[in-house]
């Protein structure tokens, strides 16, 4: 399938595997189909299928270029049994009066390794198929998750060097402890002085450093993403919406065709956009929920149609959301201002020079009817946490909260009975302090591993093998540079002549 870029015109068409090596695209836009696949299927056989051949198929209709028995072995493979559930992305029973899609069964307890486990191999496949002969270098900028679910996926693969750089003091002890221990002599992870926007900024920056690529094309090397802006990320996780749109059926809840809701906890706006393109895909959806911690940004968007990233910003104890530039928001906007590329790259534009832009009314319309929005502070993050517990005794992390207060806030406020679905992102164990205090109005003794255990001691269930893990290995020392560094750190670890 082709693919174009939604900053550039049609003179610039790539196919699919070359659109995963490059991740973002020259001209600074995101790599977009060019036609949107509009496949036909039976909804009621495709969602019965096990996660793995759901995936696969899924992922056909947009990397046609890989065969079906490329991408089958791929999704075999990804989802195998690095996940403690045979289902991948278990749908809960109702709690507090919703089900929750448990996205955090992987080896890294976050909803990335959904995406992150199927990626390298989507690349290895794309390298070999183009006969790329240069190593890869991913290079990331993360709020935490990303980080380590791509030193996970991508530990010790041929070919690939993984260089990702985190807010120094800006994501969770437990996160931190996985991106400092995870085994693999392809890995580097970075702390910079300031905070996610300013790391992905700079990831960017370094992106389309034309002289710097030069330099790495010189030593055979060149440059690819893990983050959501690569479109090989993306994809995958449209998987999941279906996964749980055929779990709601198959259990009764509801009837085939019925429409439903997903509350989606918001960062960098690649779930959400996930859902939405499920939606295009013909899945039976009503609203997207759009849930925001503190750092609100896209709250105000949605309500009214003015994006500003001019505000203070807050770091919360949902950390995998503080963000204020949404990347794959450019795609949504690609989409409603049906593919105008010429505007697209205007309001990016005003988004880096002046900070904030404002949507047309038309495009405006067409948000508020597909989307809804709110937010979660802190505290409504800890009270959400303890009134689901309180309900029947089931424990959500705080990301997963910030979408629960969220669904909860628009239920007693709306009149909409739709059923409705919260993805859940995280698991309890990778914010244990956080869930601790929600739970017992009592600090963890220390945090990290031993807030771990002390959450564990306290709710007594089964400690999933990916918390197992992390126990056991040794982290290496954290180092801590500043962003006018990163450069001349990269070149120094590729050993660039
Ligand atoms: C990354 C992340 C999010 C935000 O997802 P986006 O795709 O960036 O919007 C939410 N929760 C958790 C736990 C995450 O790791």
């Amino acid at each position: 399938m082709d693919y174009r870029s939604t900053q550039g015109d049609l003179s610039t068409i790539l196919k699919s595997p070359t659109a995963i090596l490059q991740g973002l695209a020259p001209d600074g836009g995101l790599y977009v189909p060019l036609h949107f696949p509009q496949p036909s299927y039976n909804l009621a056989s495709l969602t019965s299928l096990p996660y793995q051949q759901l995936a696969a198929t899924i992922l056909s209709w947009f990397f046609d270029d890989f065969t079906s028995d490329q991408l089958l072995k791929s999704t075999t493979a990804a989802y195998g049994d690095q996940w403690d559930d045979h289902l991948i992305a278990p749908l809960s029973s109702k709690h507090a009066g919703n089900y929750y899609l448990e996205l955090f069964h992987g080896p890294t307890l976050a909803f990335k390794d959904i995406a992150l486990q199927m990626l390298p191999r989507l690349m290895a496949q794309a390298a070999q198929d183009t006969q790329l002969e240069k190593q890869i270098v991913i290079l990331t900028a993360t709020s935490g998750d990303t980080g380590t679910a791509s030193m996970r996926g991508f530990s010790n693969q041929q070919g690939t060097r993984v260089i990702v750089f985190y807010p120094a003091g800006g994501v969770s002890p437990v996160q931190l402890r996985q991106m400092l221990s995870q085994p693999g002599t392809n890995l580097h992870a970075i702390a910079i002085k300031g905070n996610f926007d300013d790391a992905q900024t700079s990831v960017k920056h370094i992106f389309n450093d034309h002289a710097f690529n030069v330099r790495l094309a010189q030593n055979n090397y060149c440059f690819s993403s893990a983050n959501s802006m690569n479109i090989g990320r993306l994809i995958p996780q449209i998987v999941y919406y279906f996964a749980a749109y055929g779990q709601l059926v198959q259990t009764g809840a509801i009837q085939l065709g019925d429409k439903v809701n997903f509350t989606v906890p918001t960062g960098n706006f690649g779930d959400i956009l996930a859902g939405y393109y499920a939606k295009k895909l013909g899945l039976p959806i009503n609203k997207l929920l759009c849930a925001s911690n503190e750092n609100n940004v896209l709250t105000d968007f949605f309500q009214s149609g003015k994006y500003d990233r001019q505000r203070k910003f807050y770091l919360t104890n949902s950390p995998a959301m503080d963000i204020l530039v949404s990347s794959n928001l450019e795609r949504l906007l690609f989409d409603l201002y049906d593919e105008d590329c010429v505007t697209i790259a205007q309001l990016m534009k005003q988004l880096s020079t002046n900070g904030h832009y404002q949507v047309s009314p038309a495009v405006f319309a067409k948000l508020q009817q597909q989307f809804v929005a709110g937010y979660a502070t802190p505290d409504e993050v800890e009270a959400e946490i303890k009134r689901v517990y309180l309900n029947d005794g089931y424990v959500i992390d705080p990301h997963t909260a910030v979408a629960s207060h969220v669904t909860y806030q628009y239920q007693q406020q709306s009149r909409d009975t739709t059923p409705t679905v919260i993805v859940s992102t995280a698991s309890p164990y990778k914010f244990p302090e956080t869930v601790y205090h929600a739970l017992t109005n009592q600090q963890v003794k220390q945090s990290g591993l031993p807030a771990l255990q002390q959450l564990h001691d306290f709710l007594g269930d089964q400690l999933s093998a990916g918390v197992q893990s992390l126990i056991v290995q040794t982290p290496r020392q954290e180092k801590v540079i500043n962003p006018a560094e990163m450069e001349s750190l990269i070149s120094k670890i590729l050993n660039l002549k």
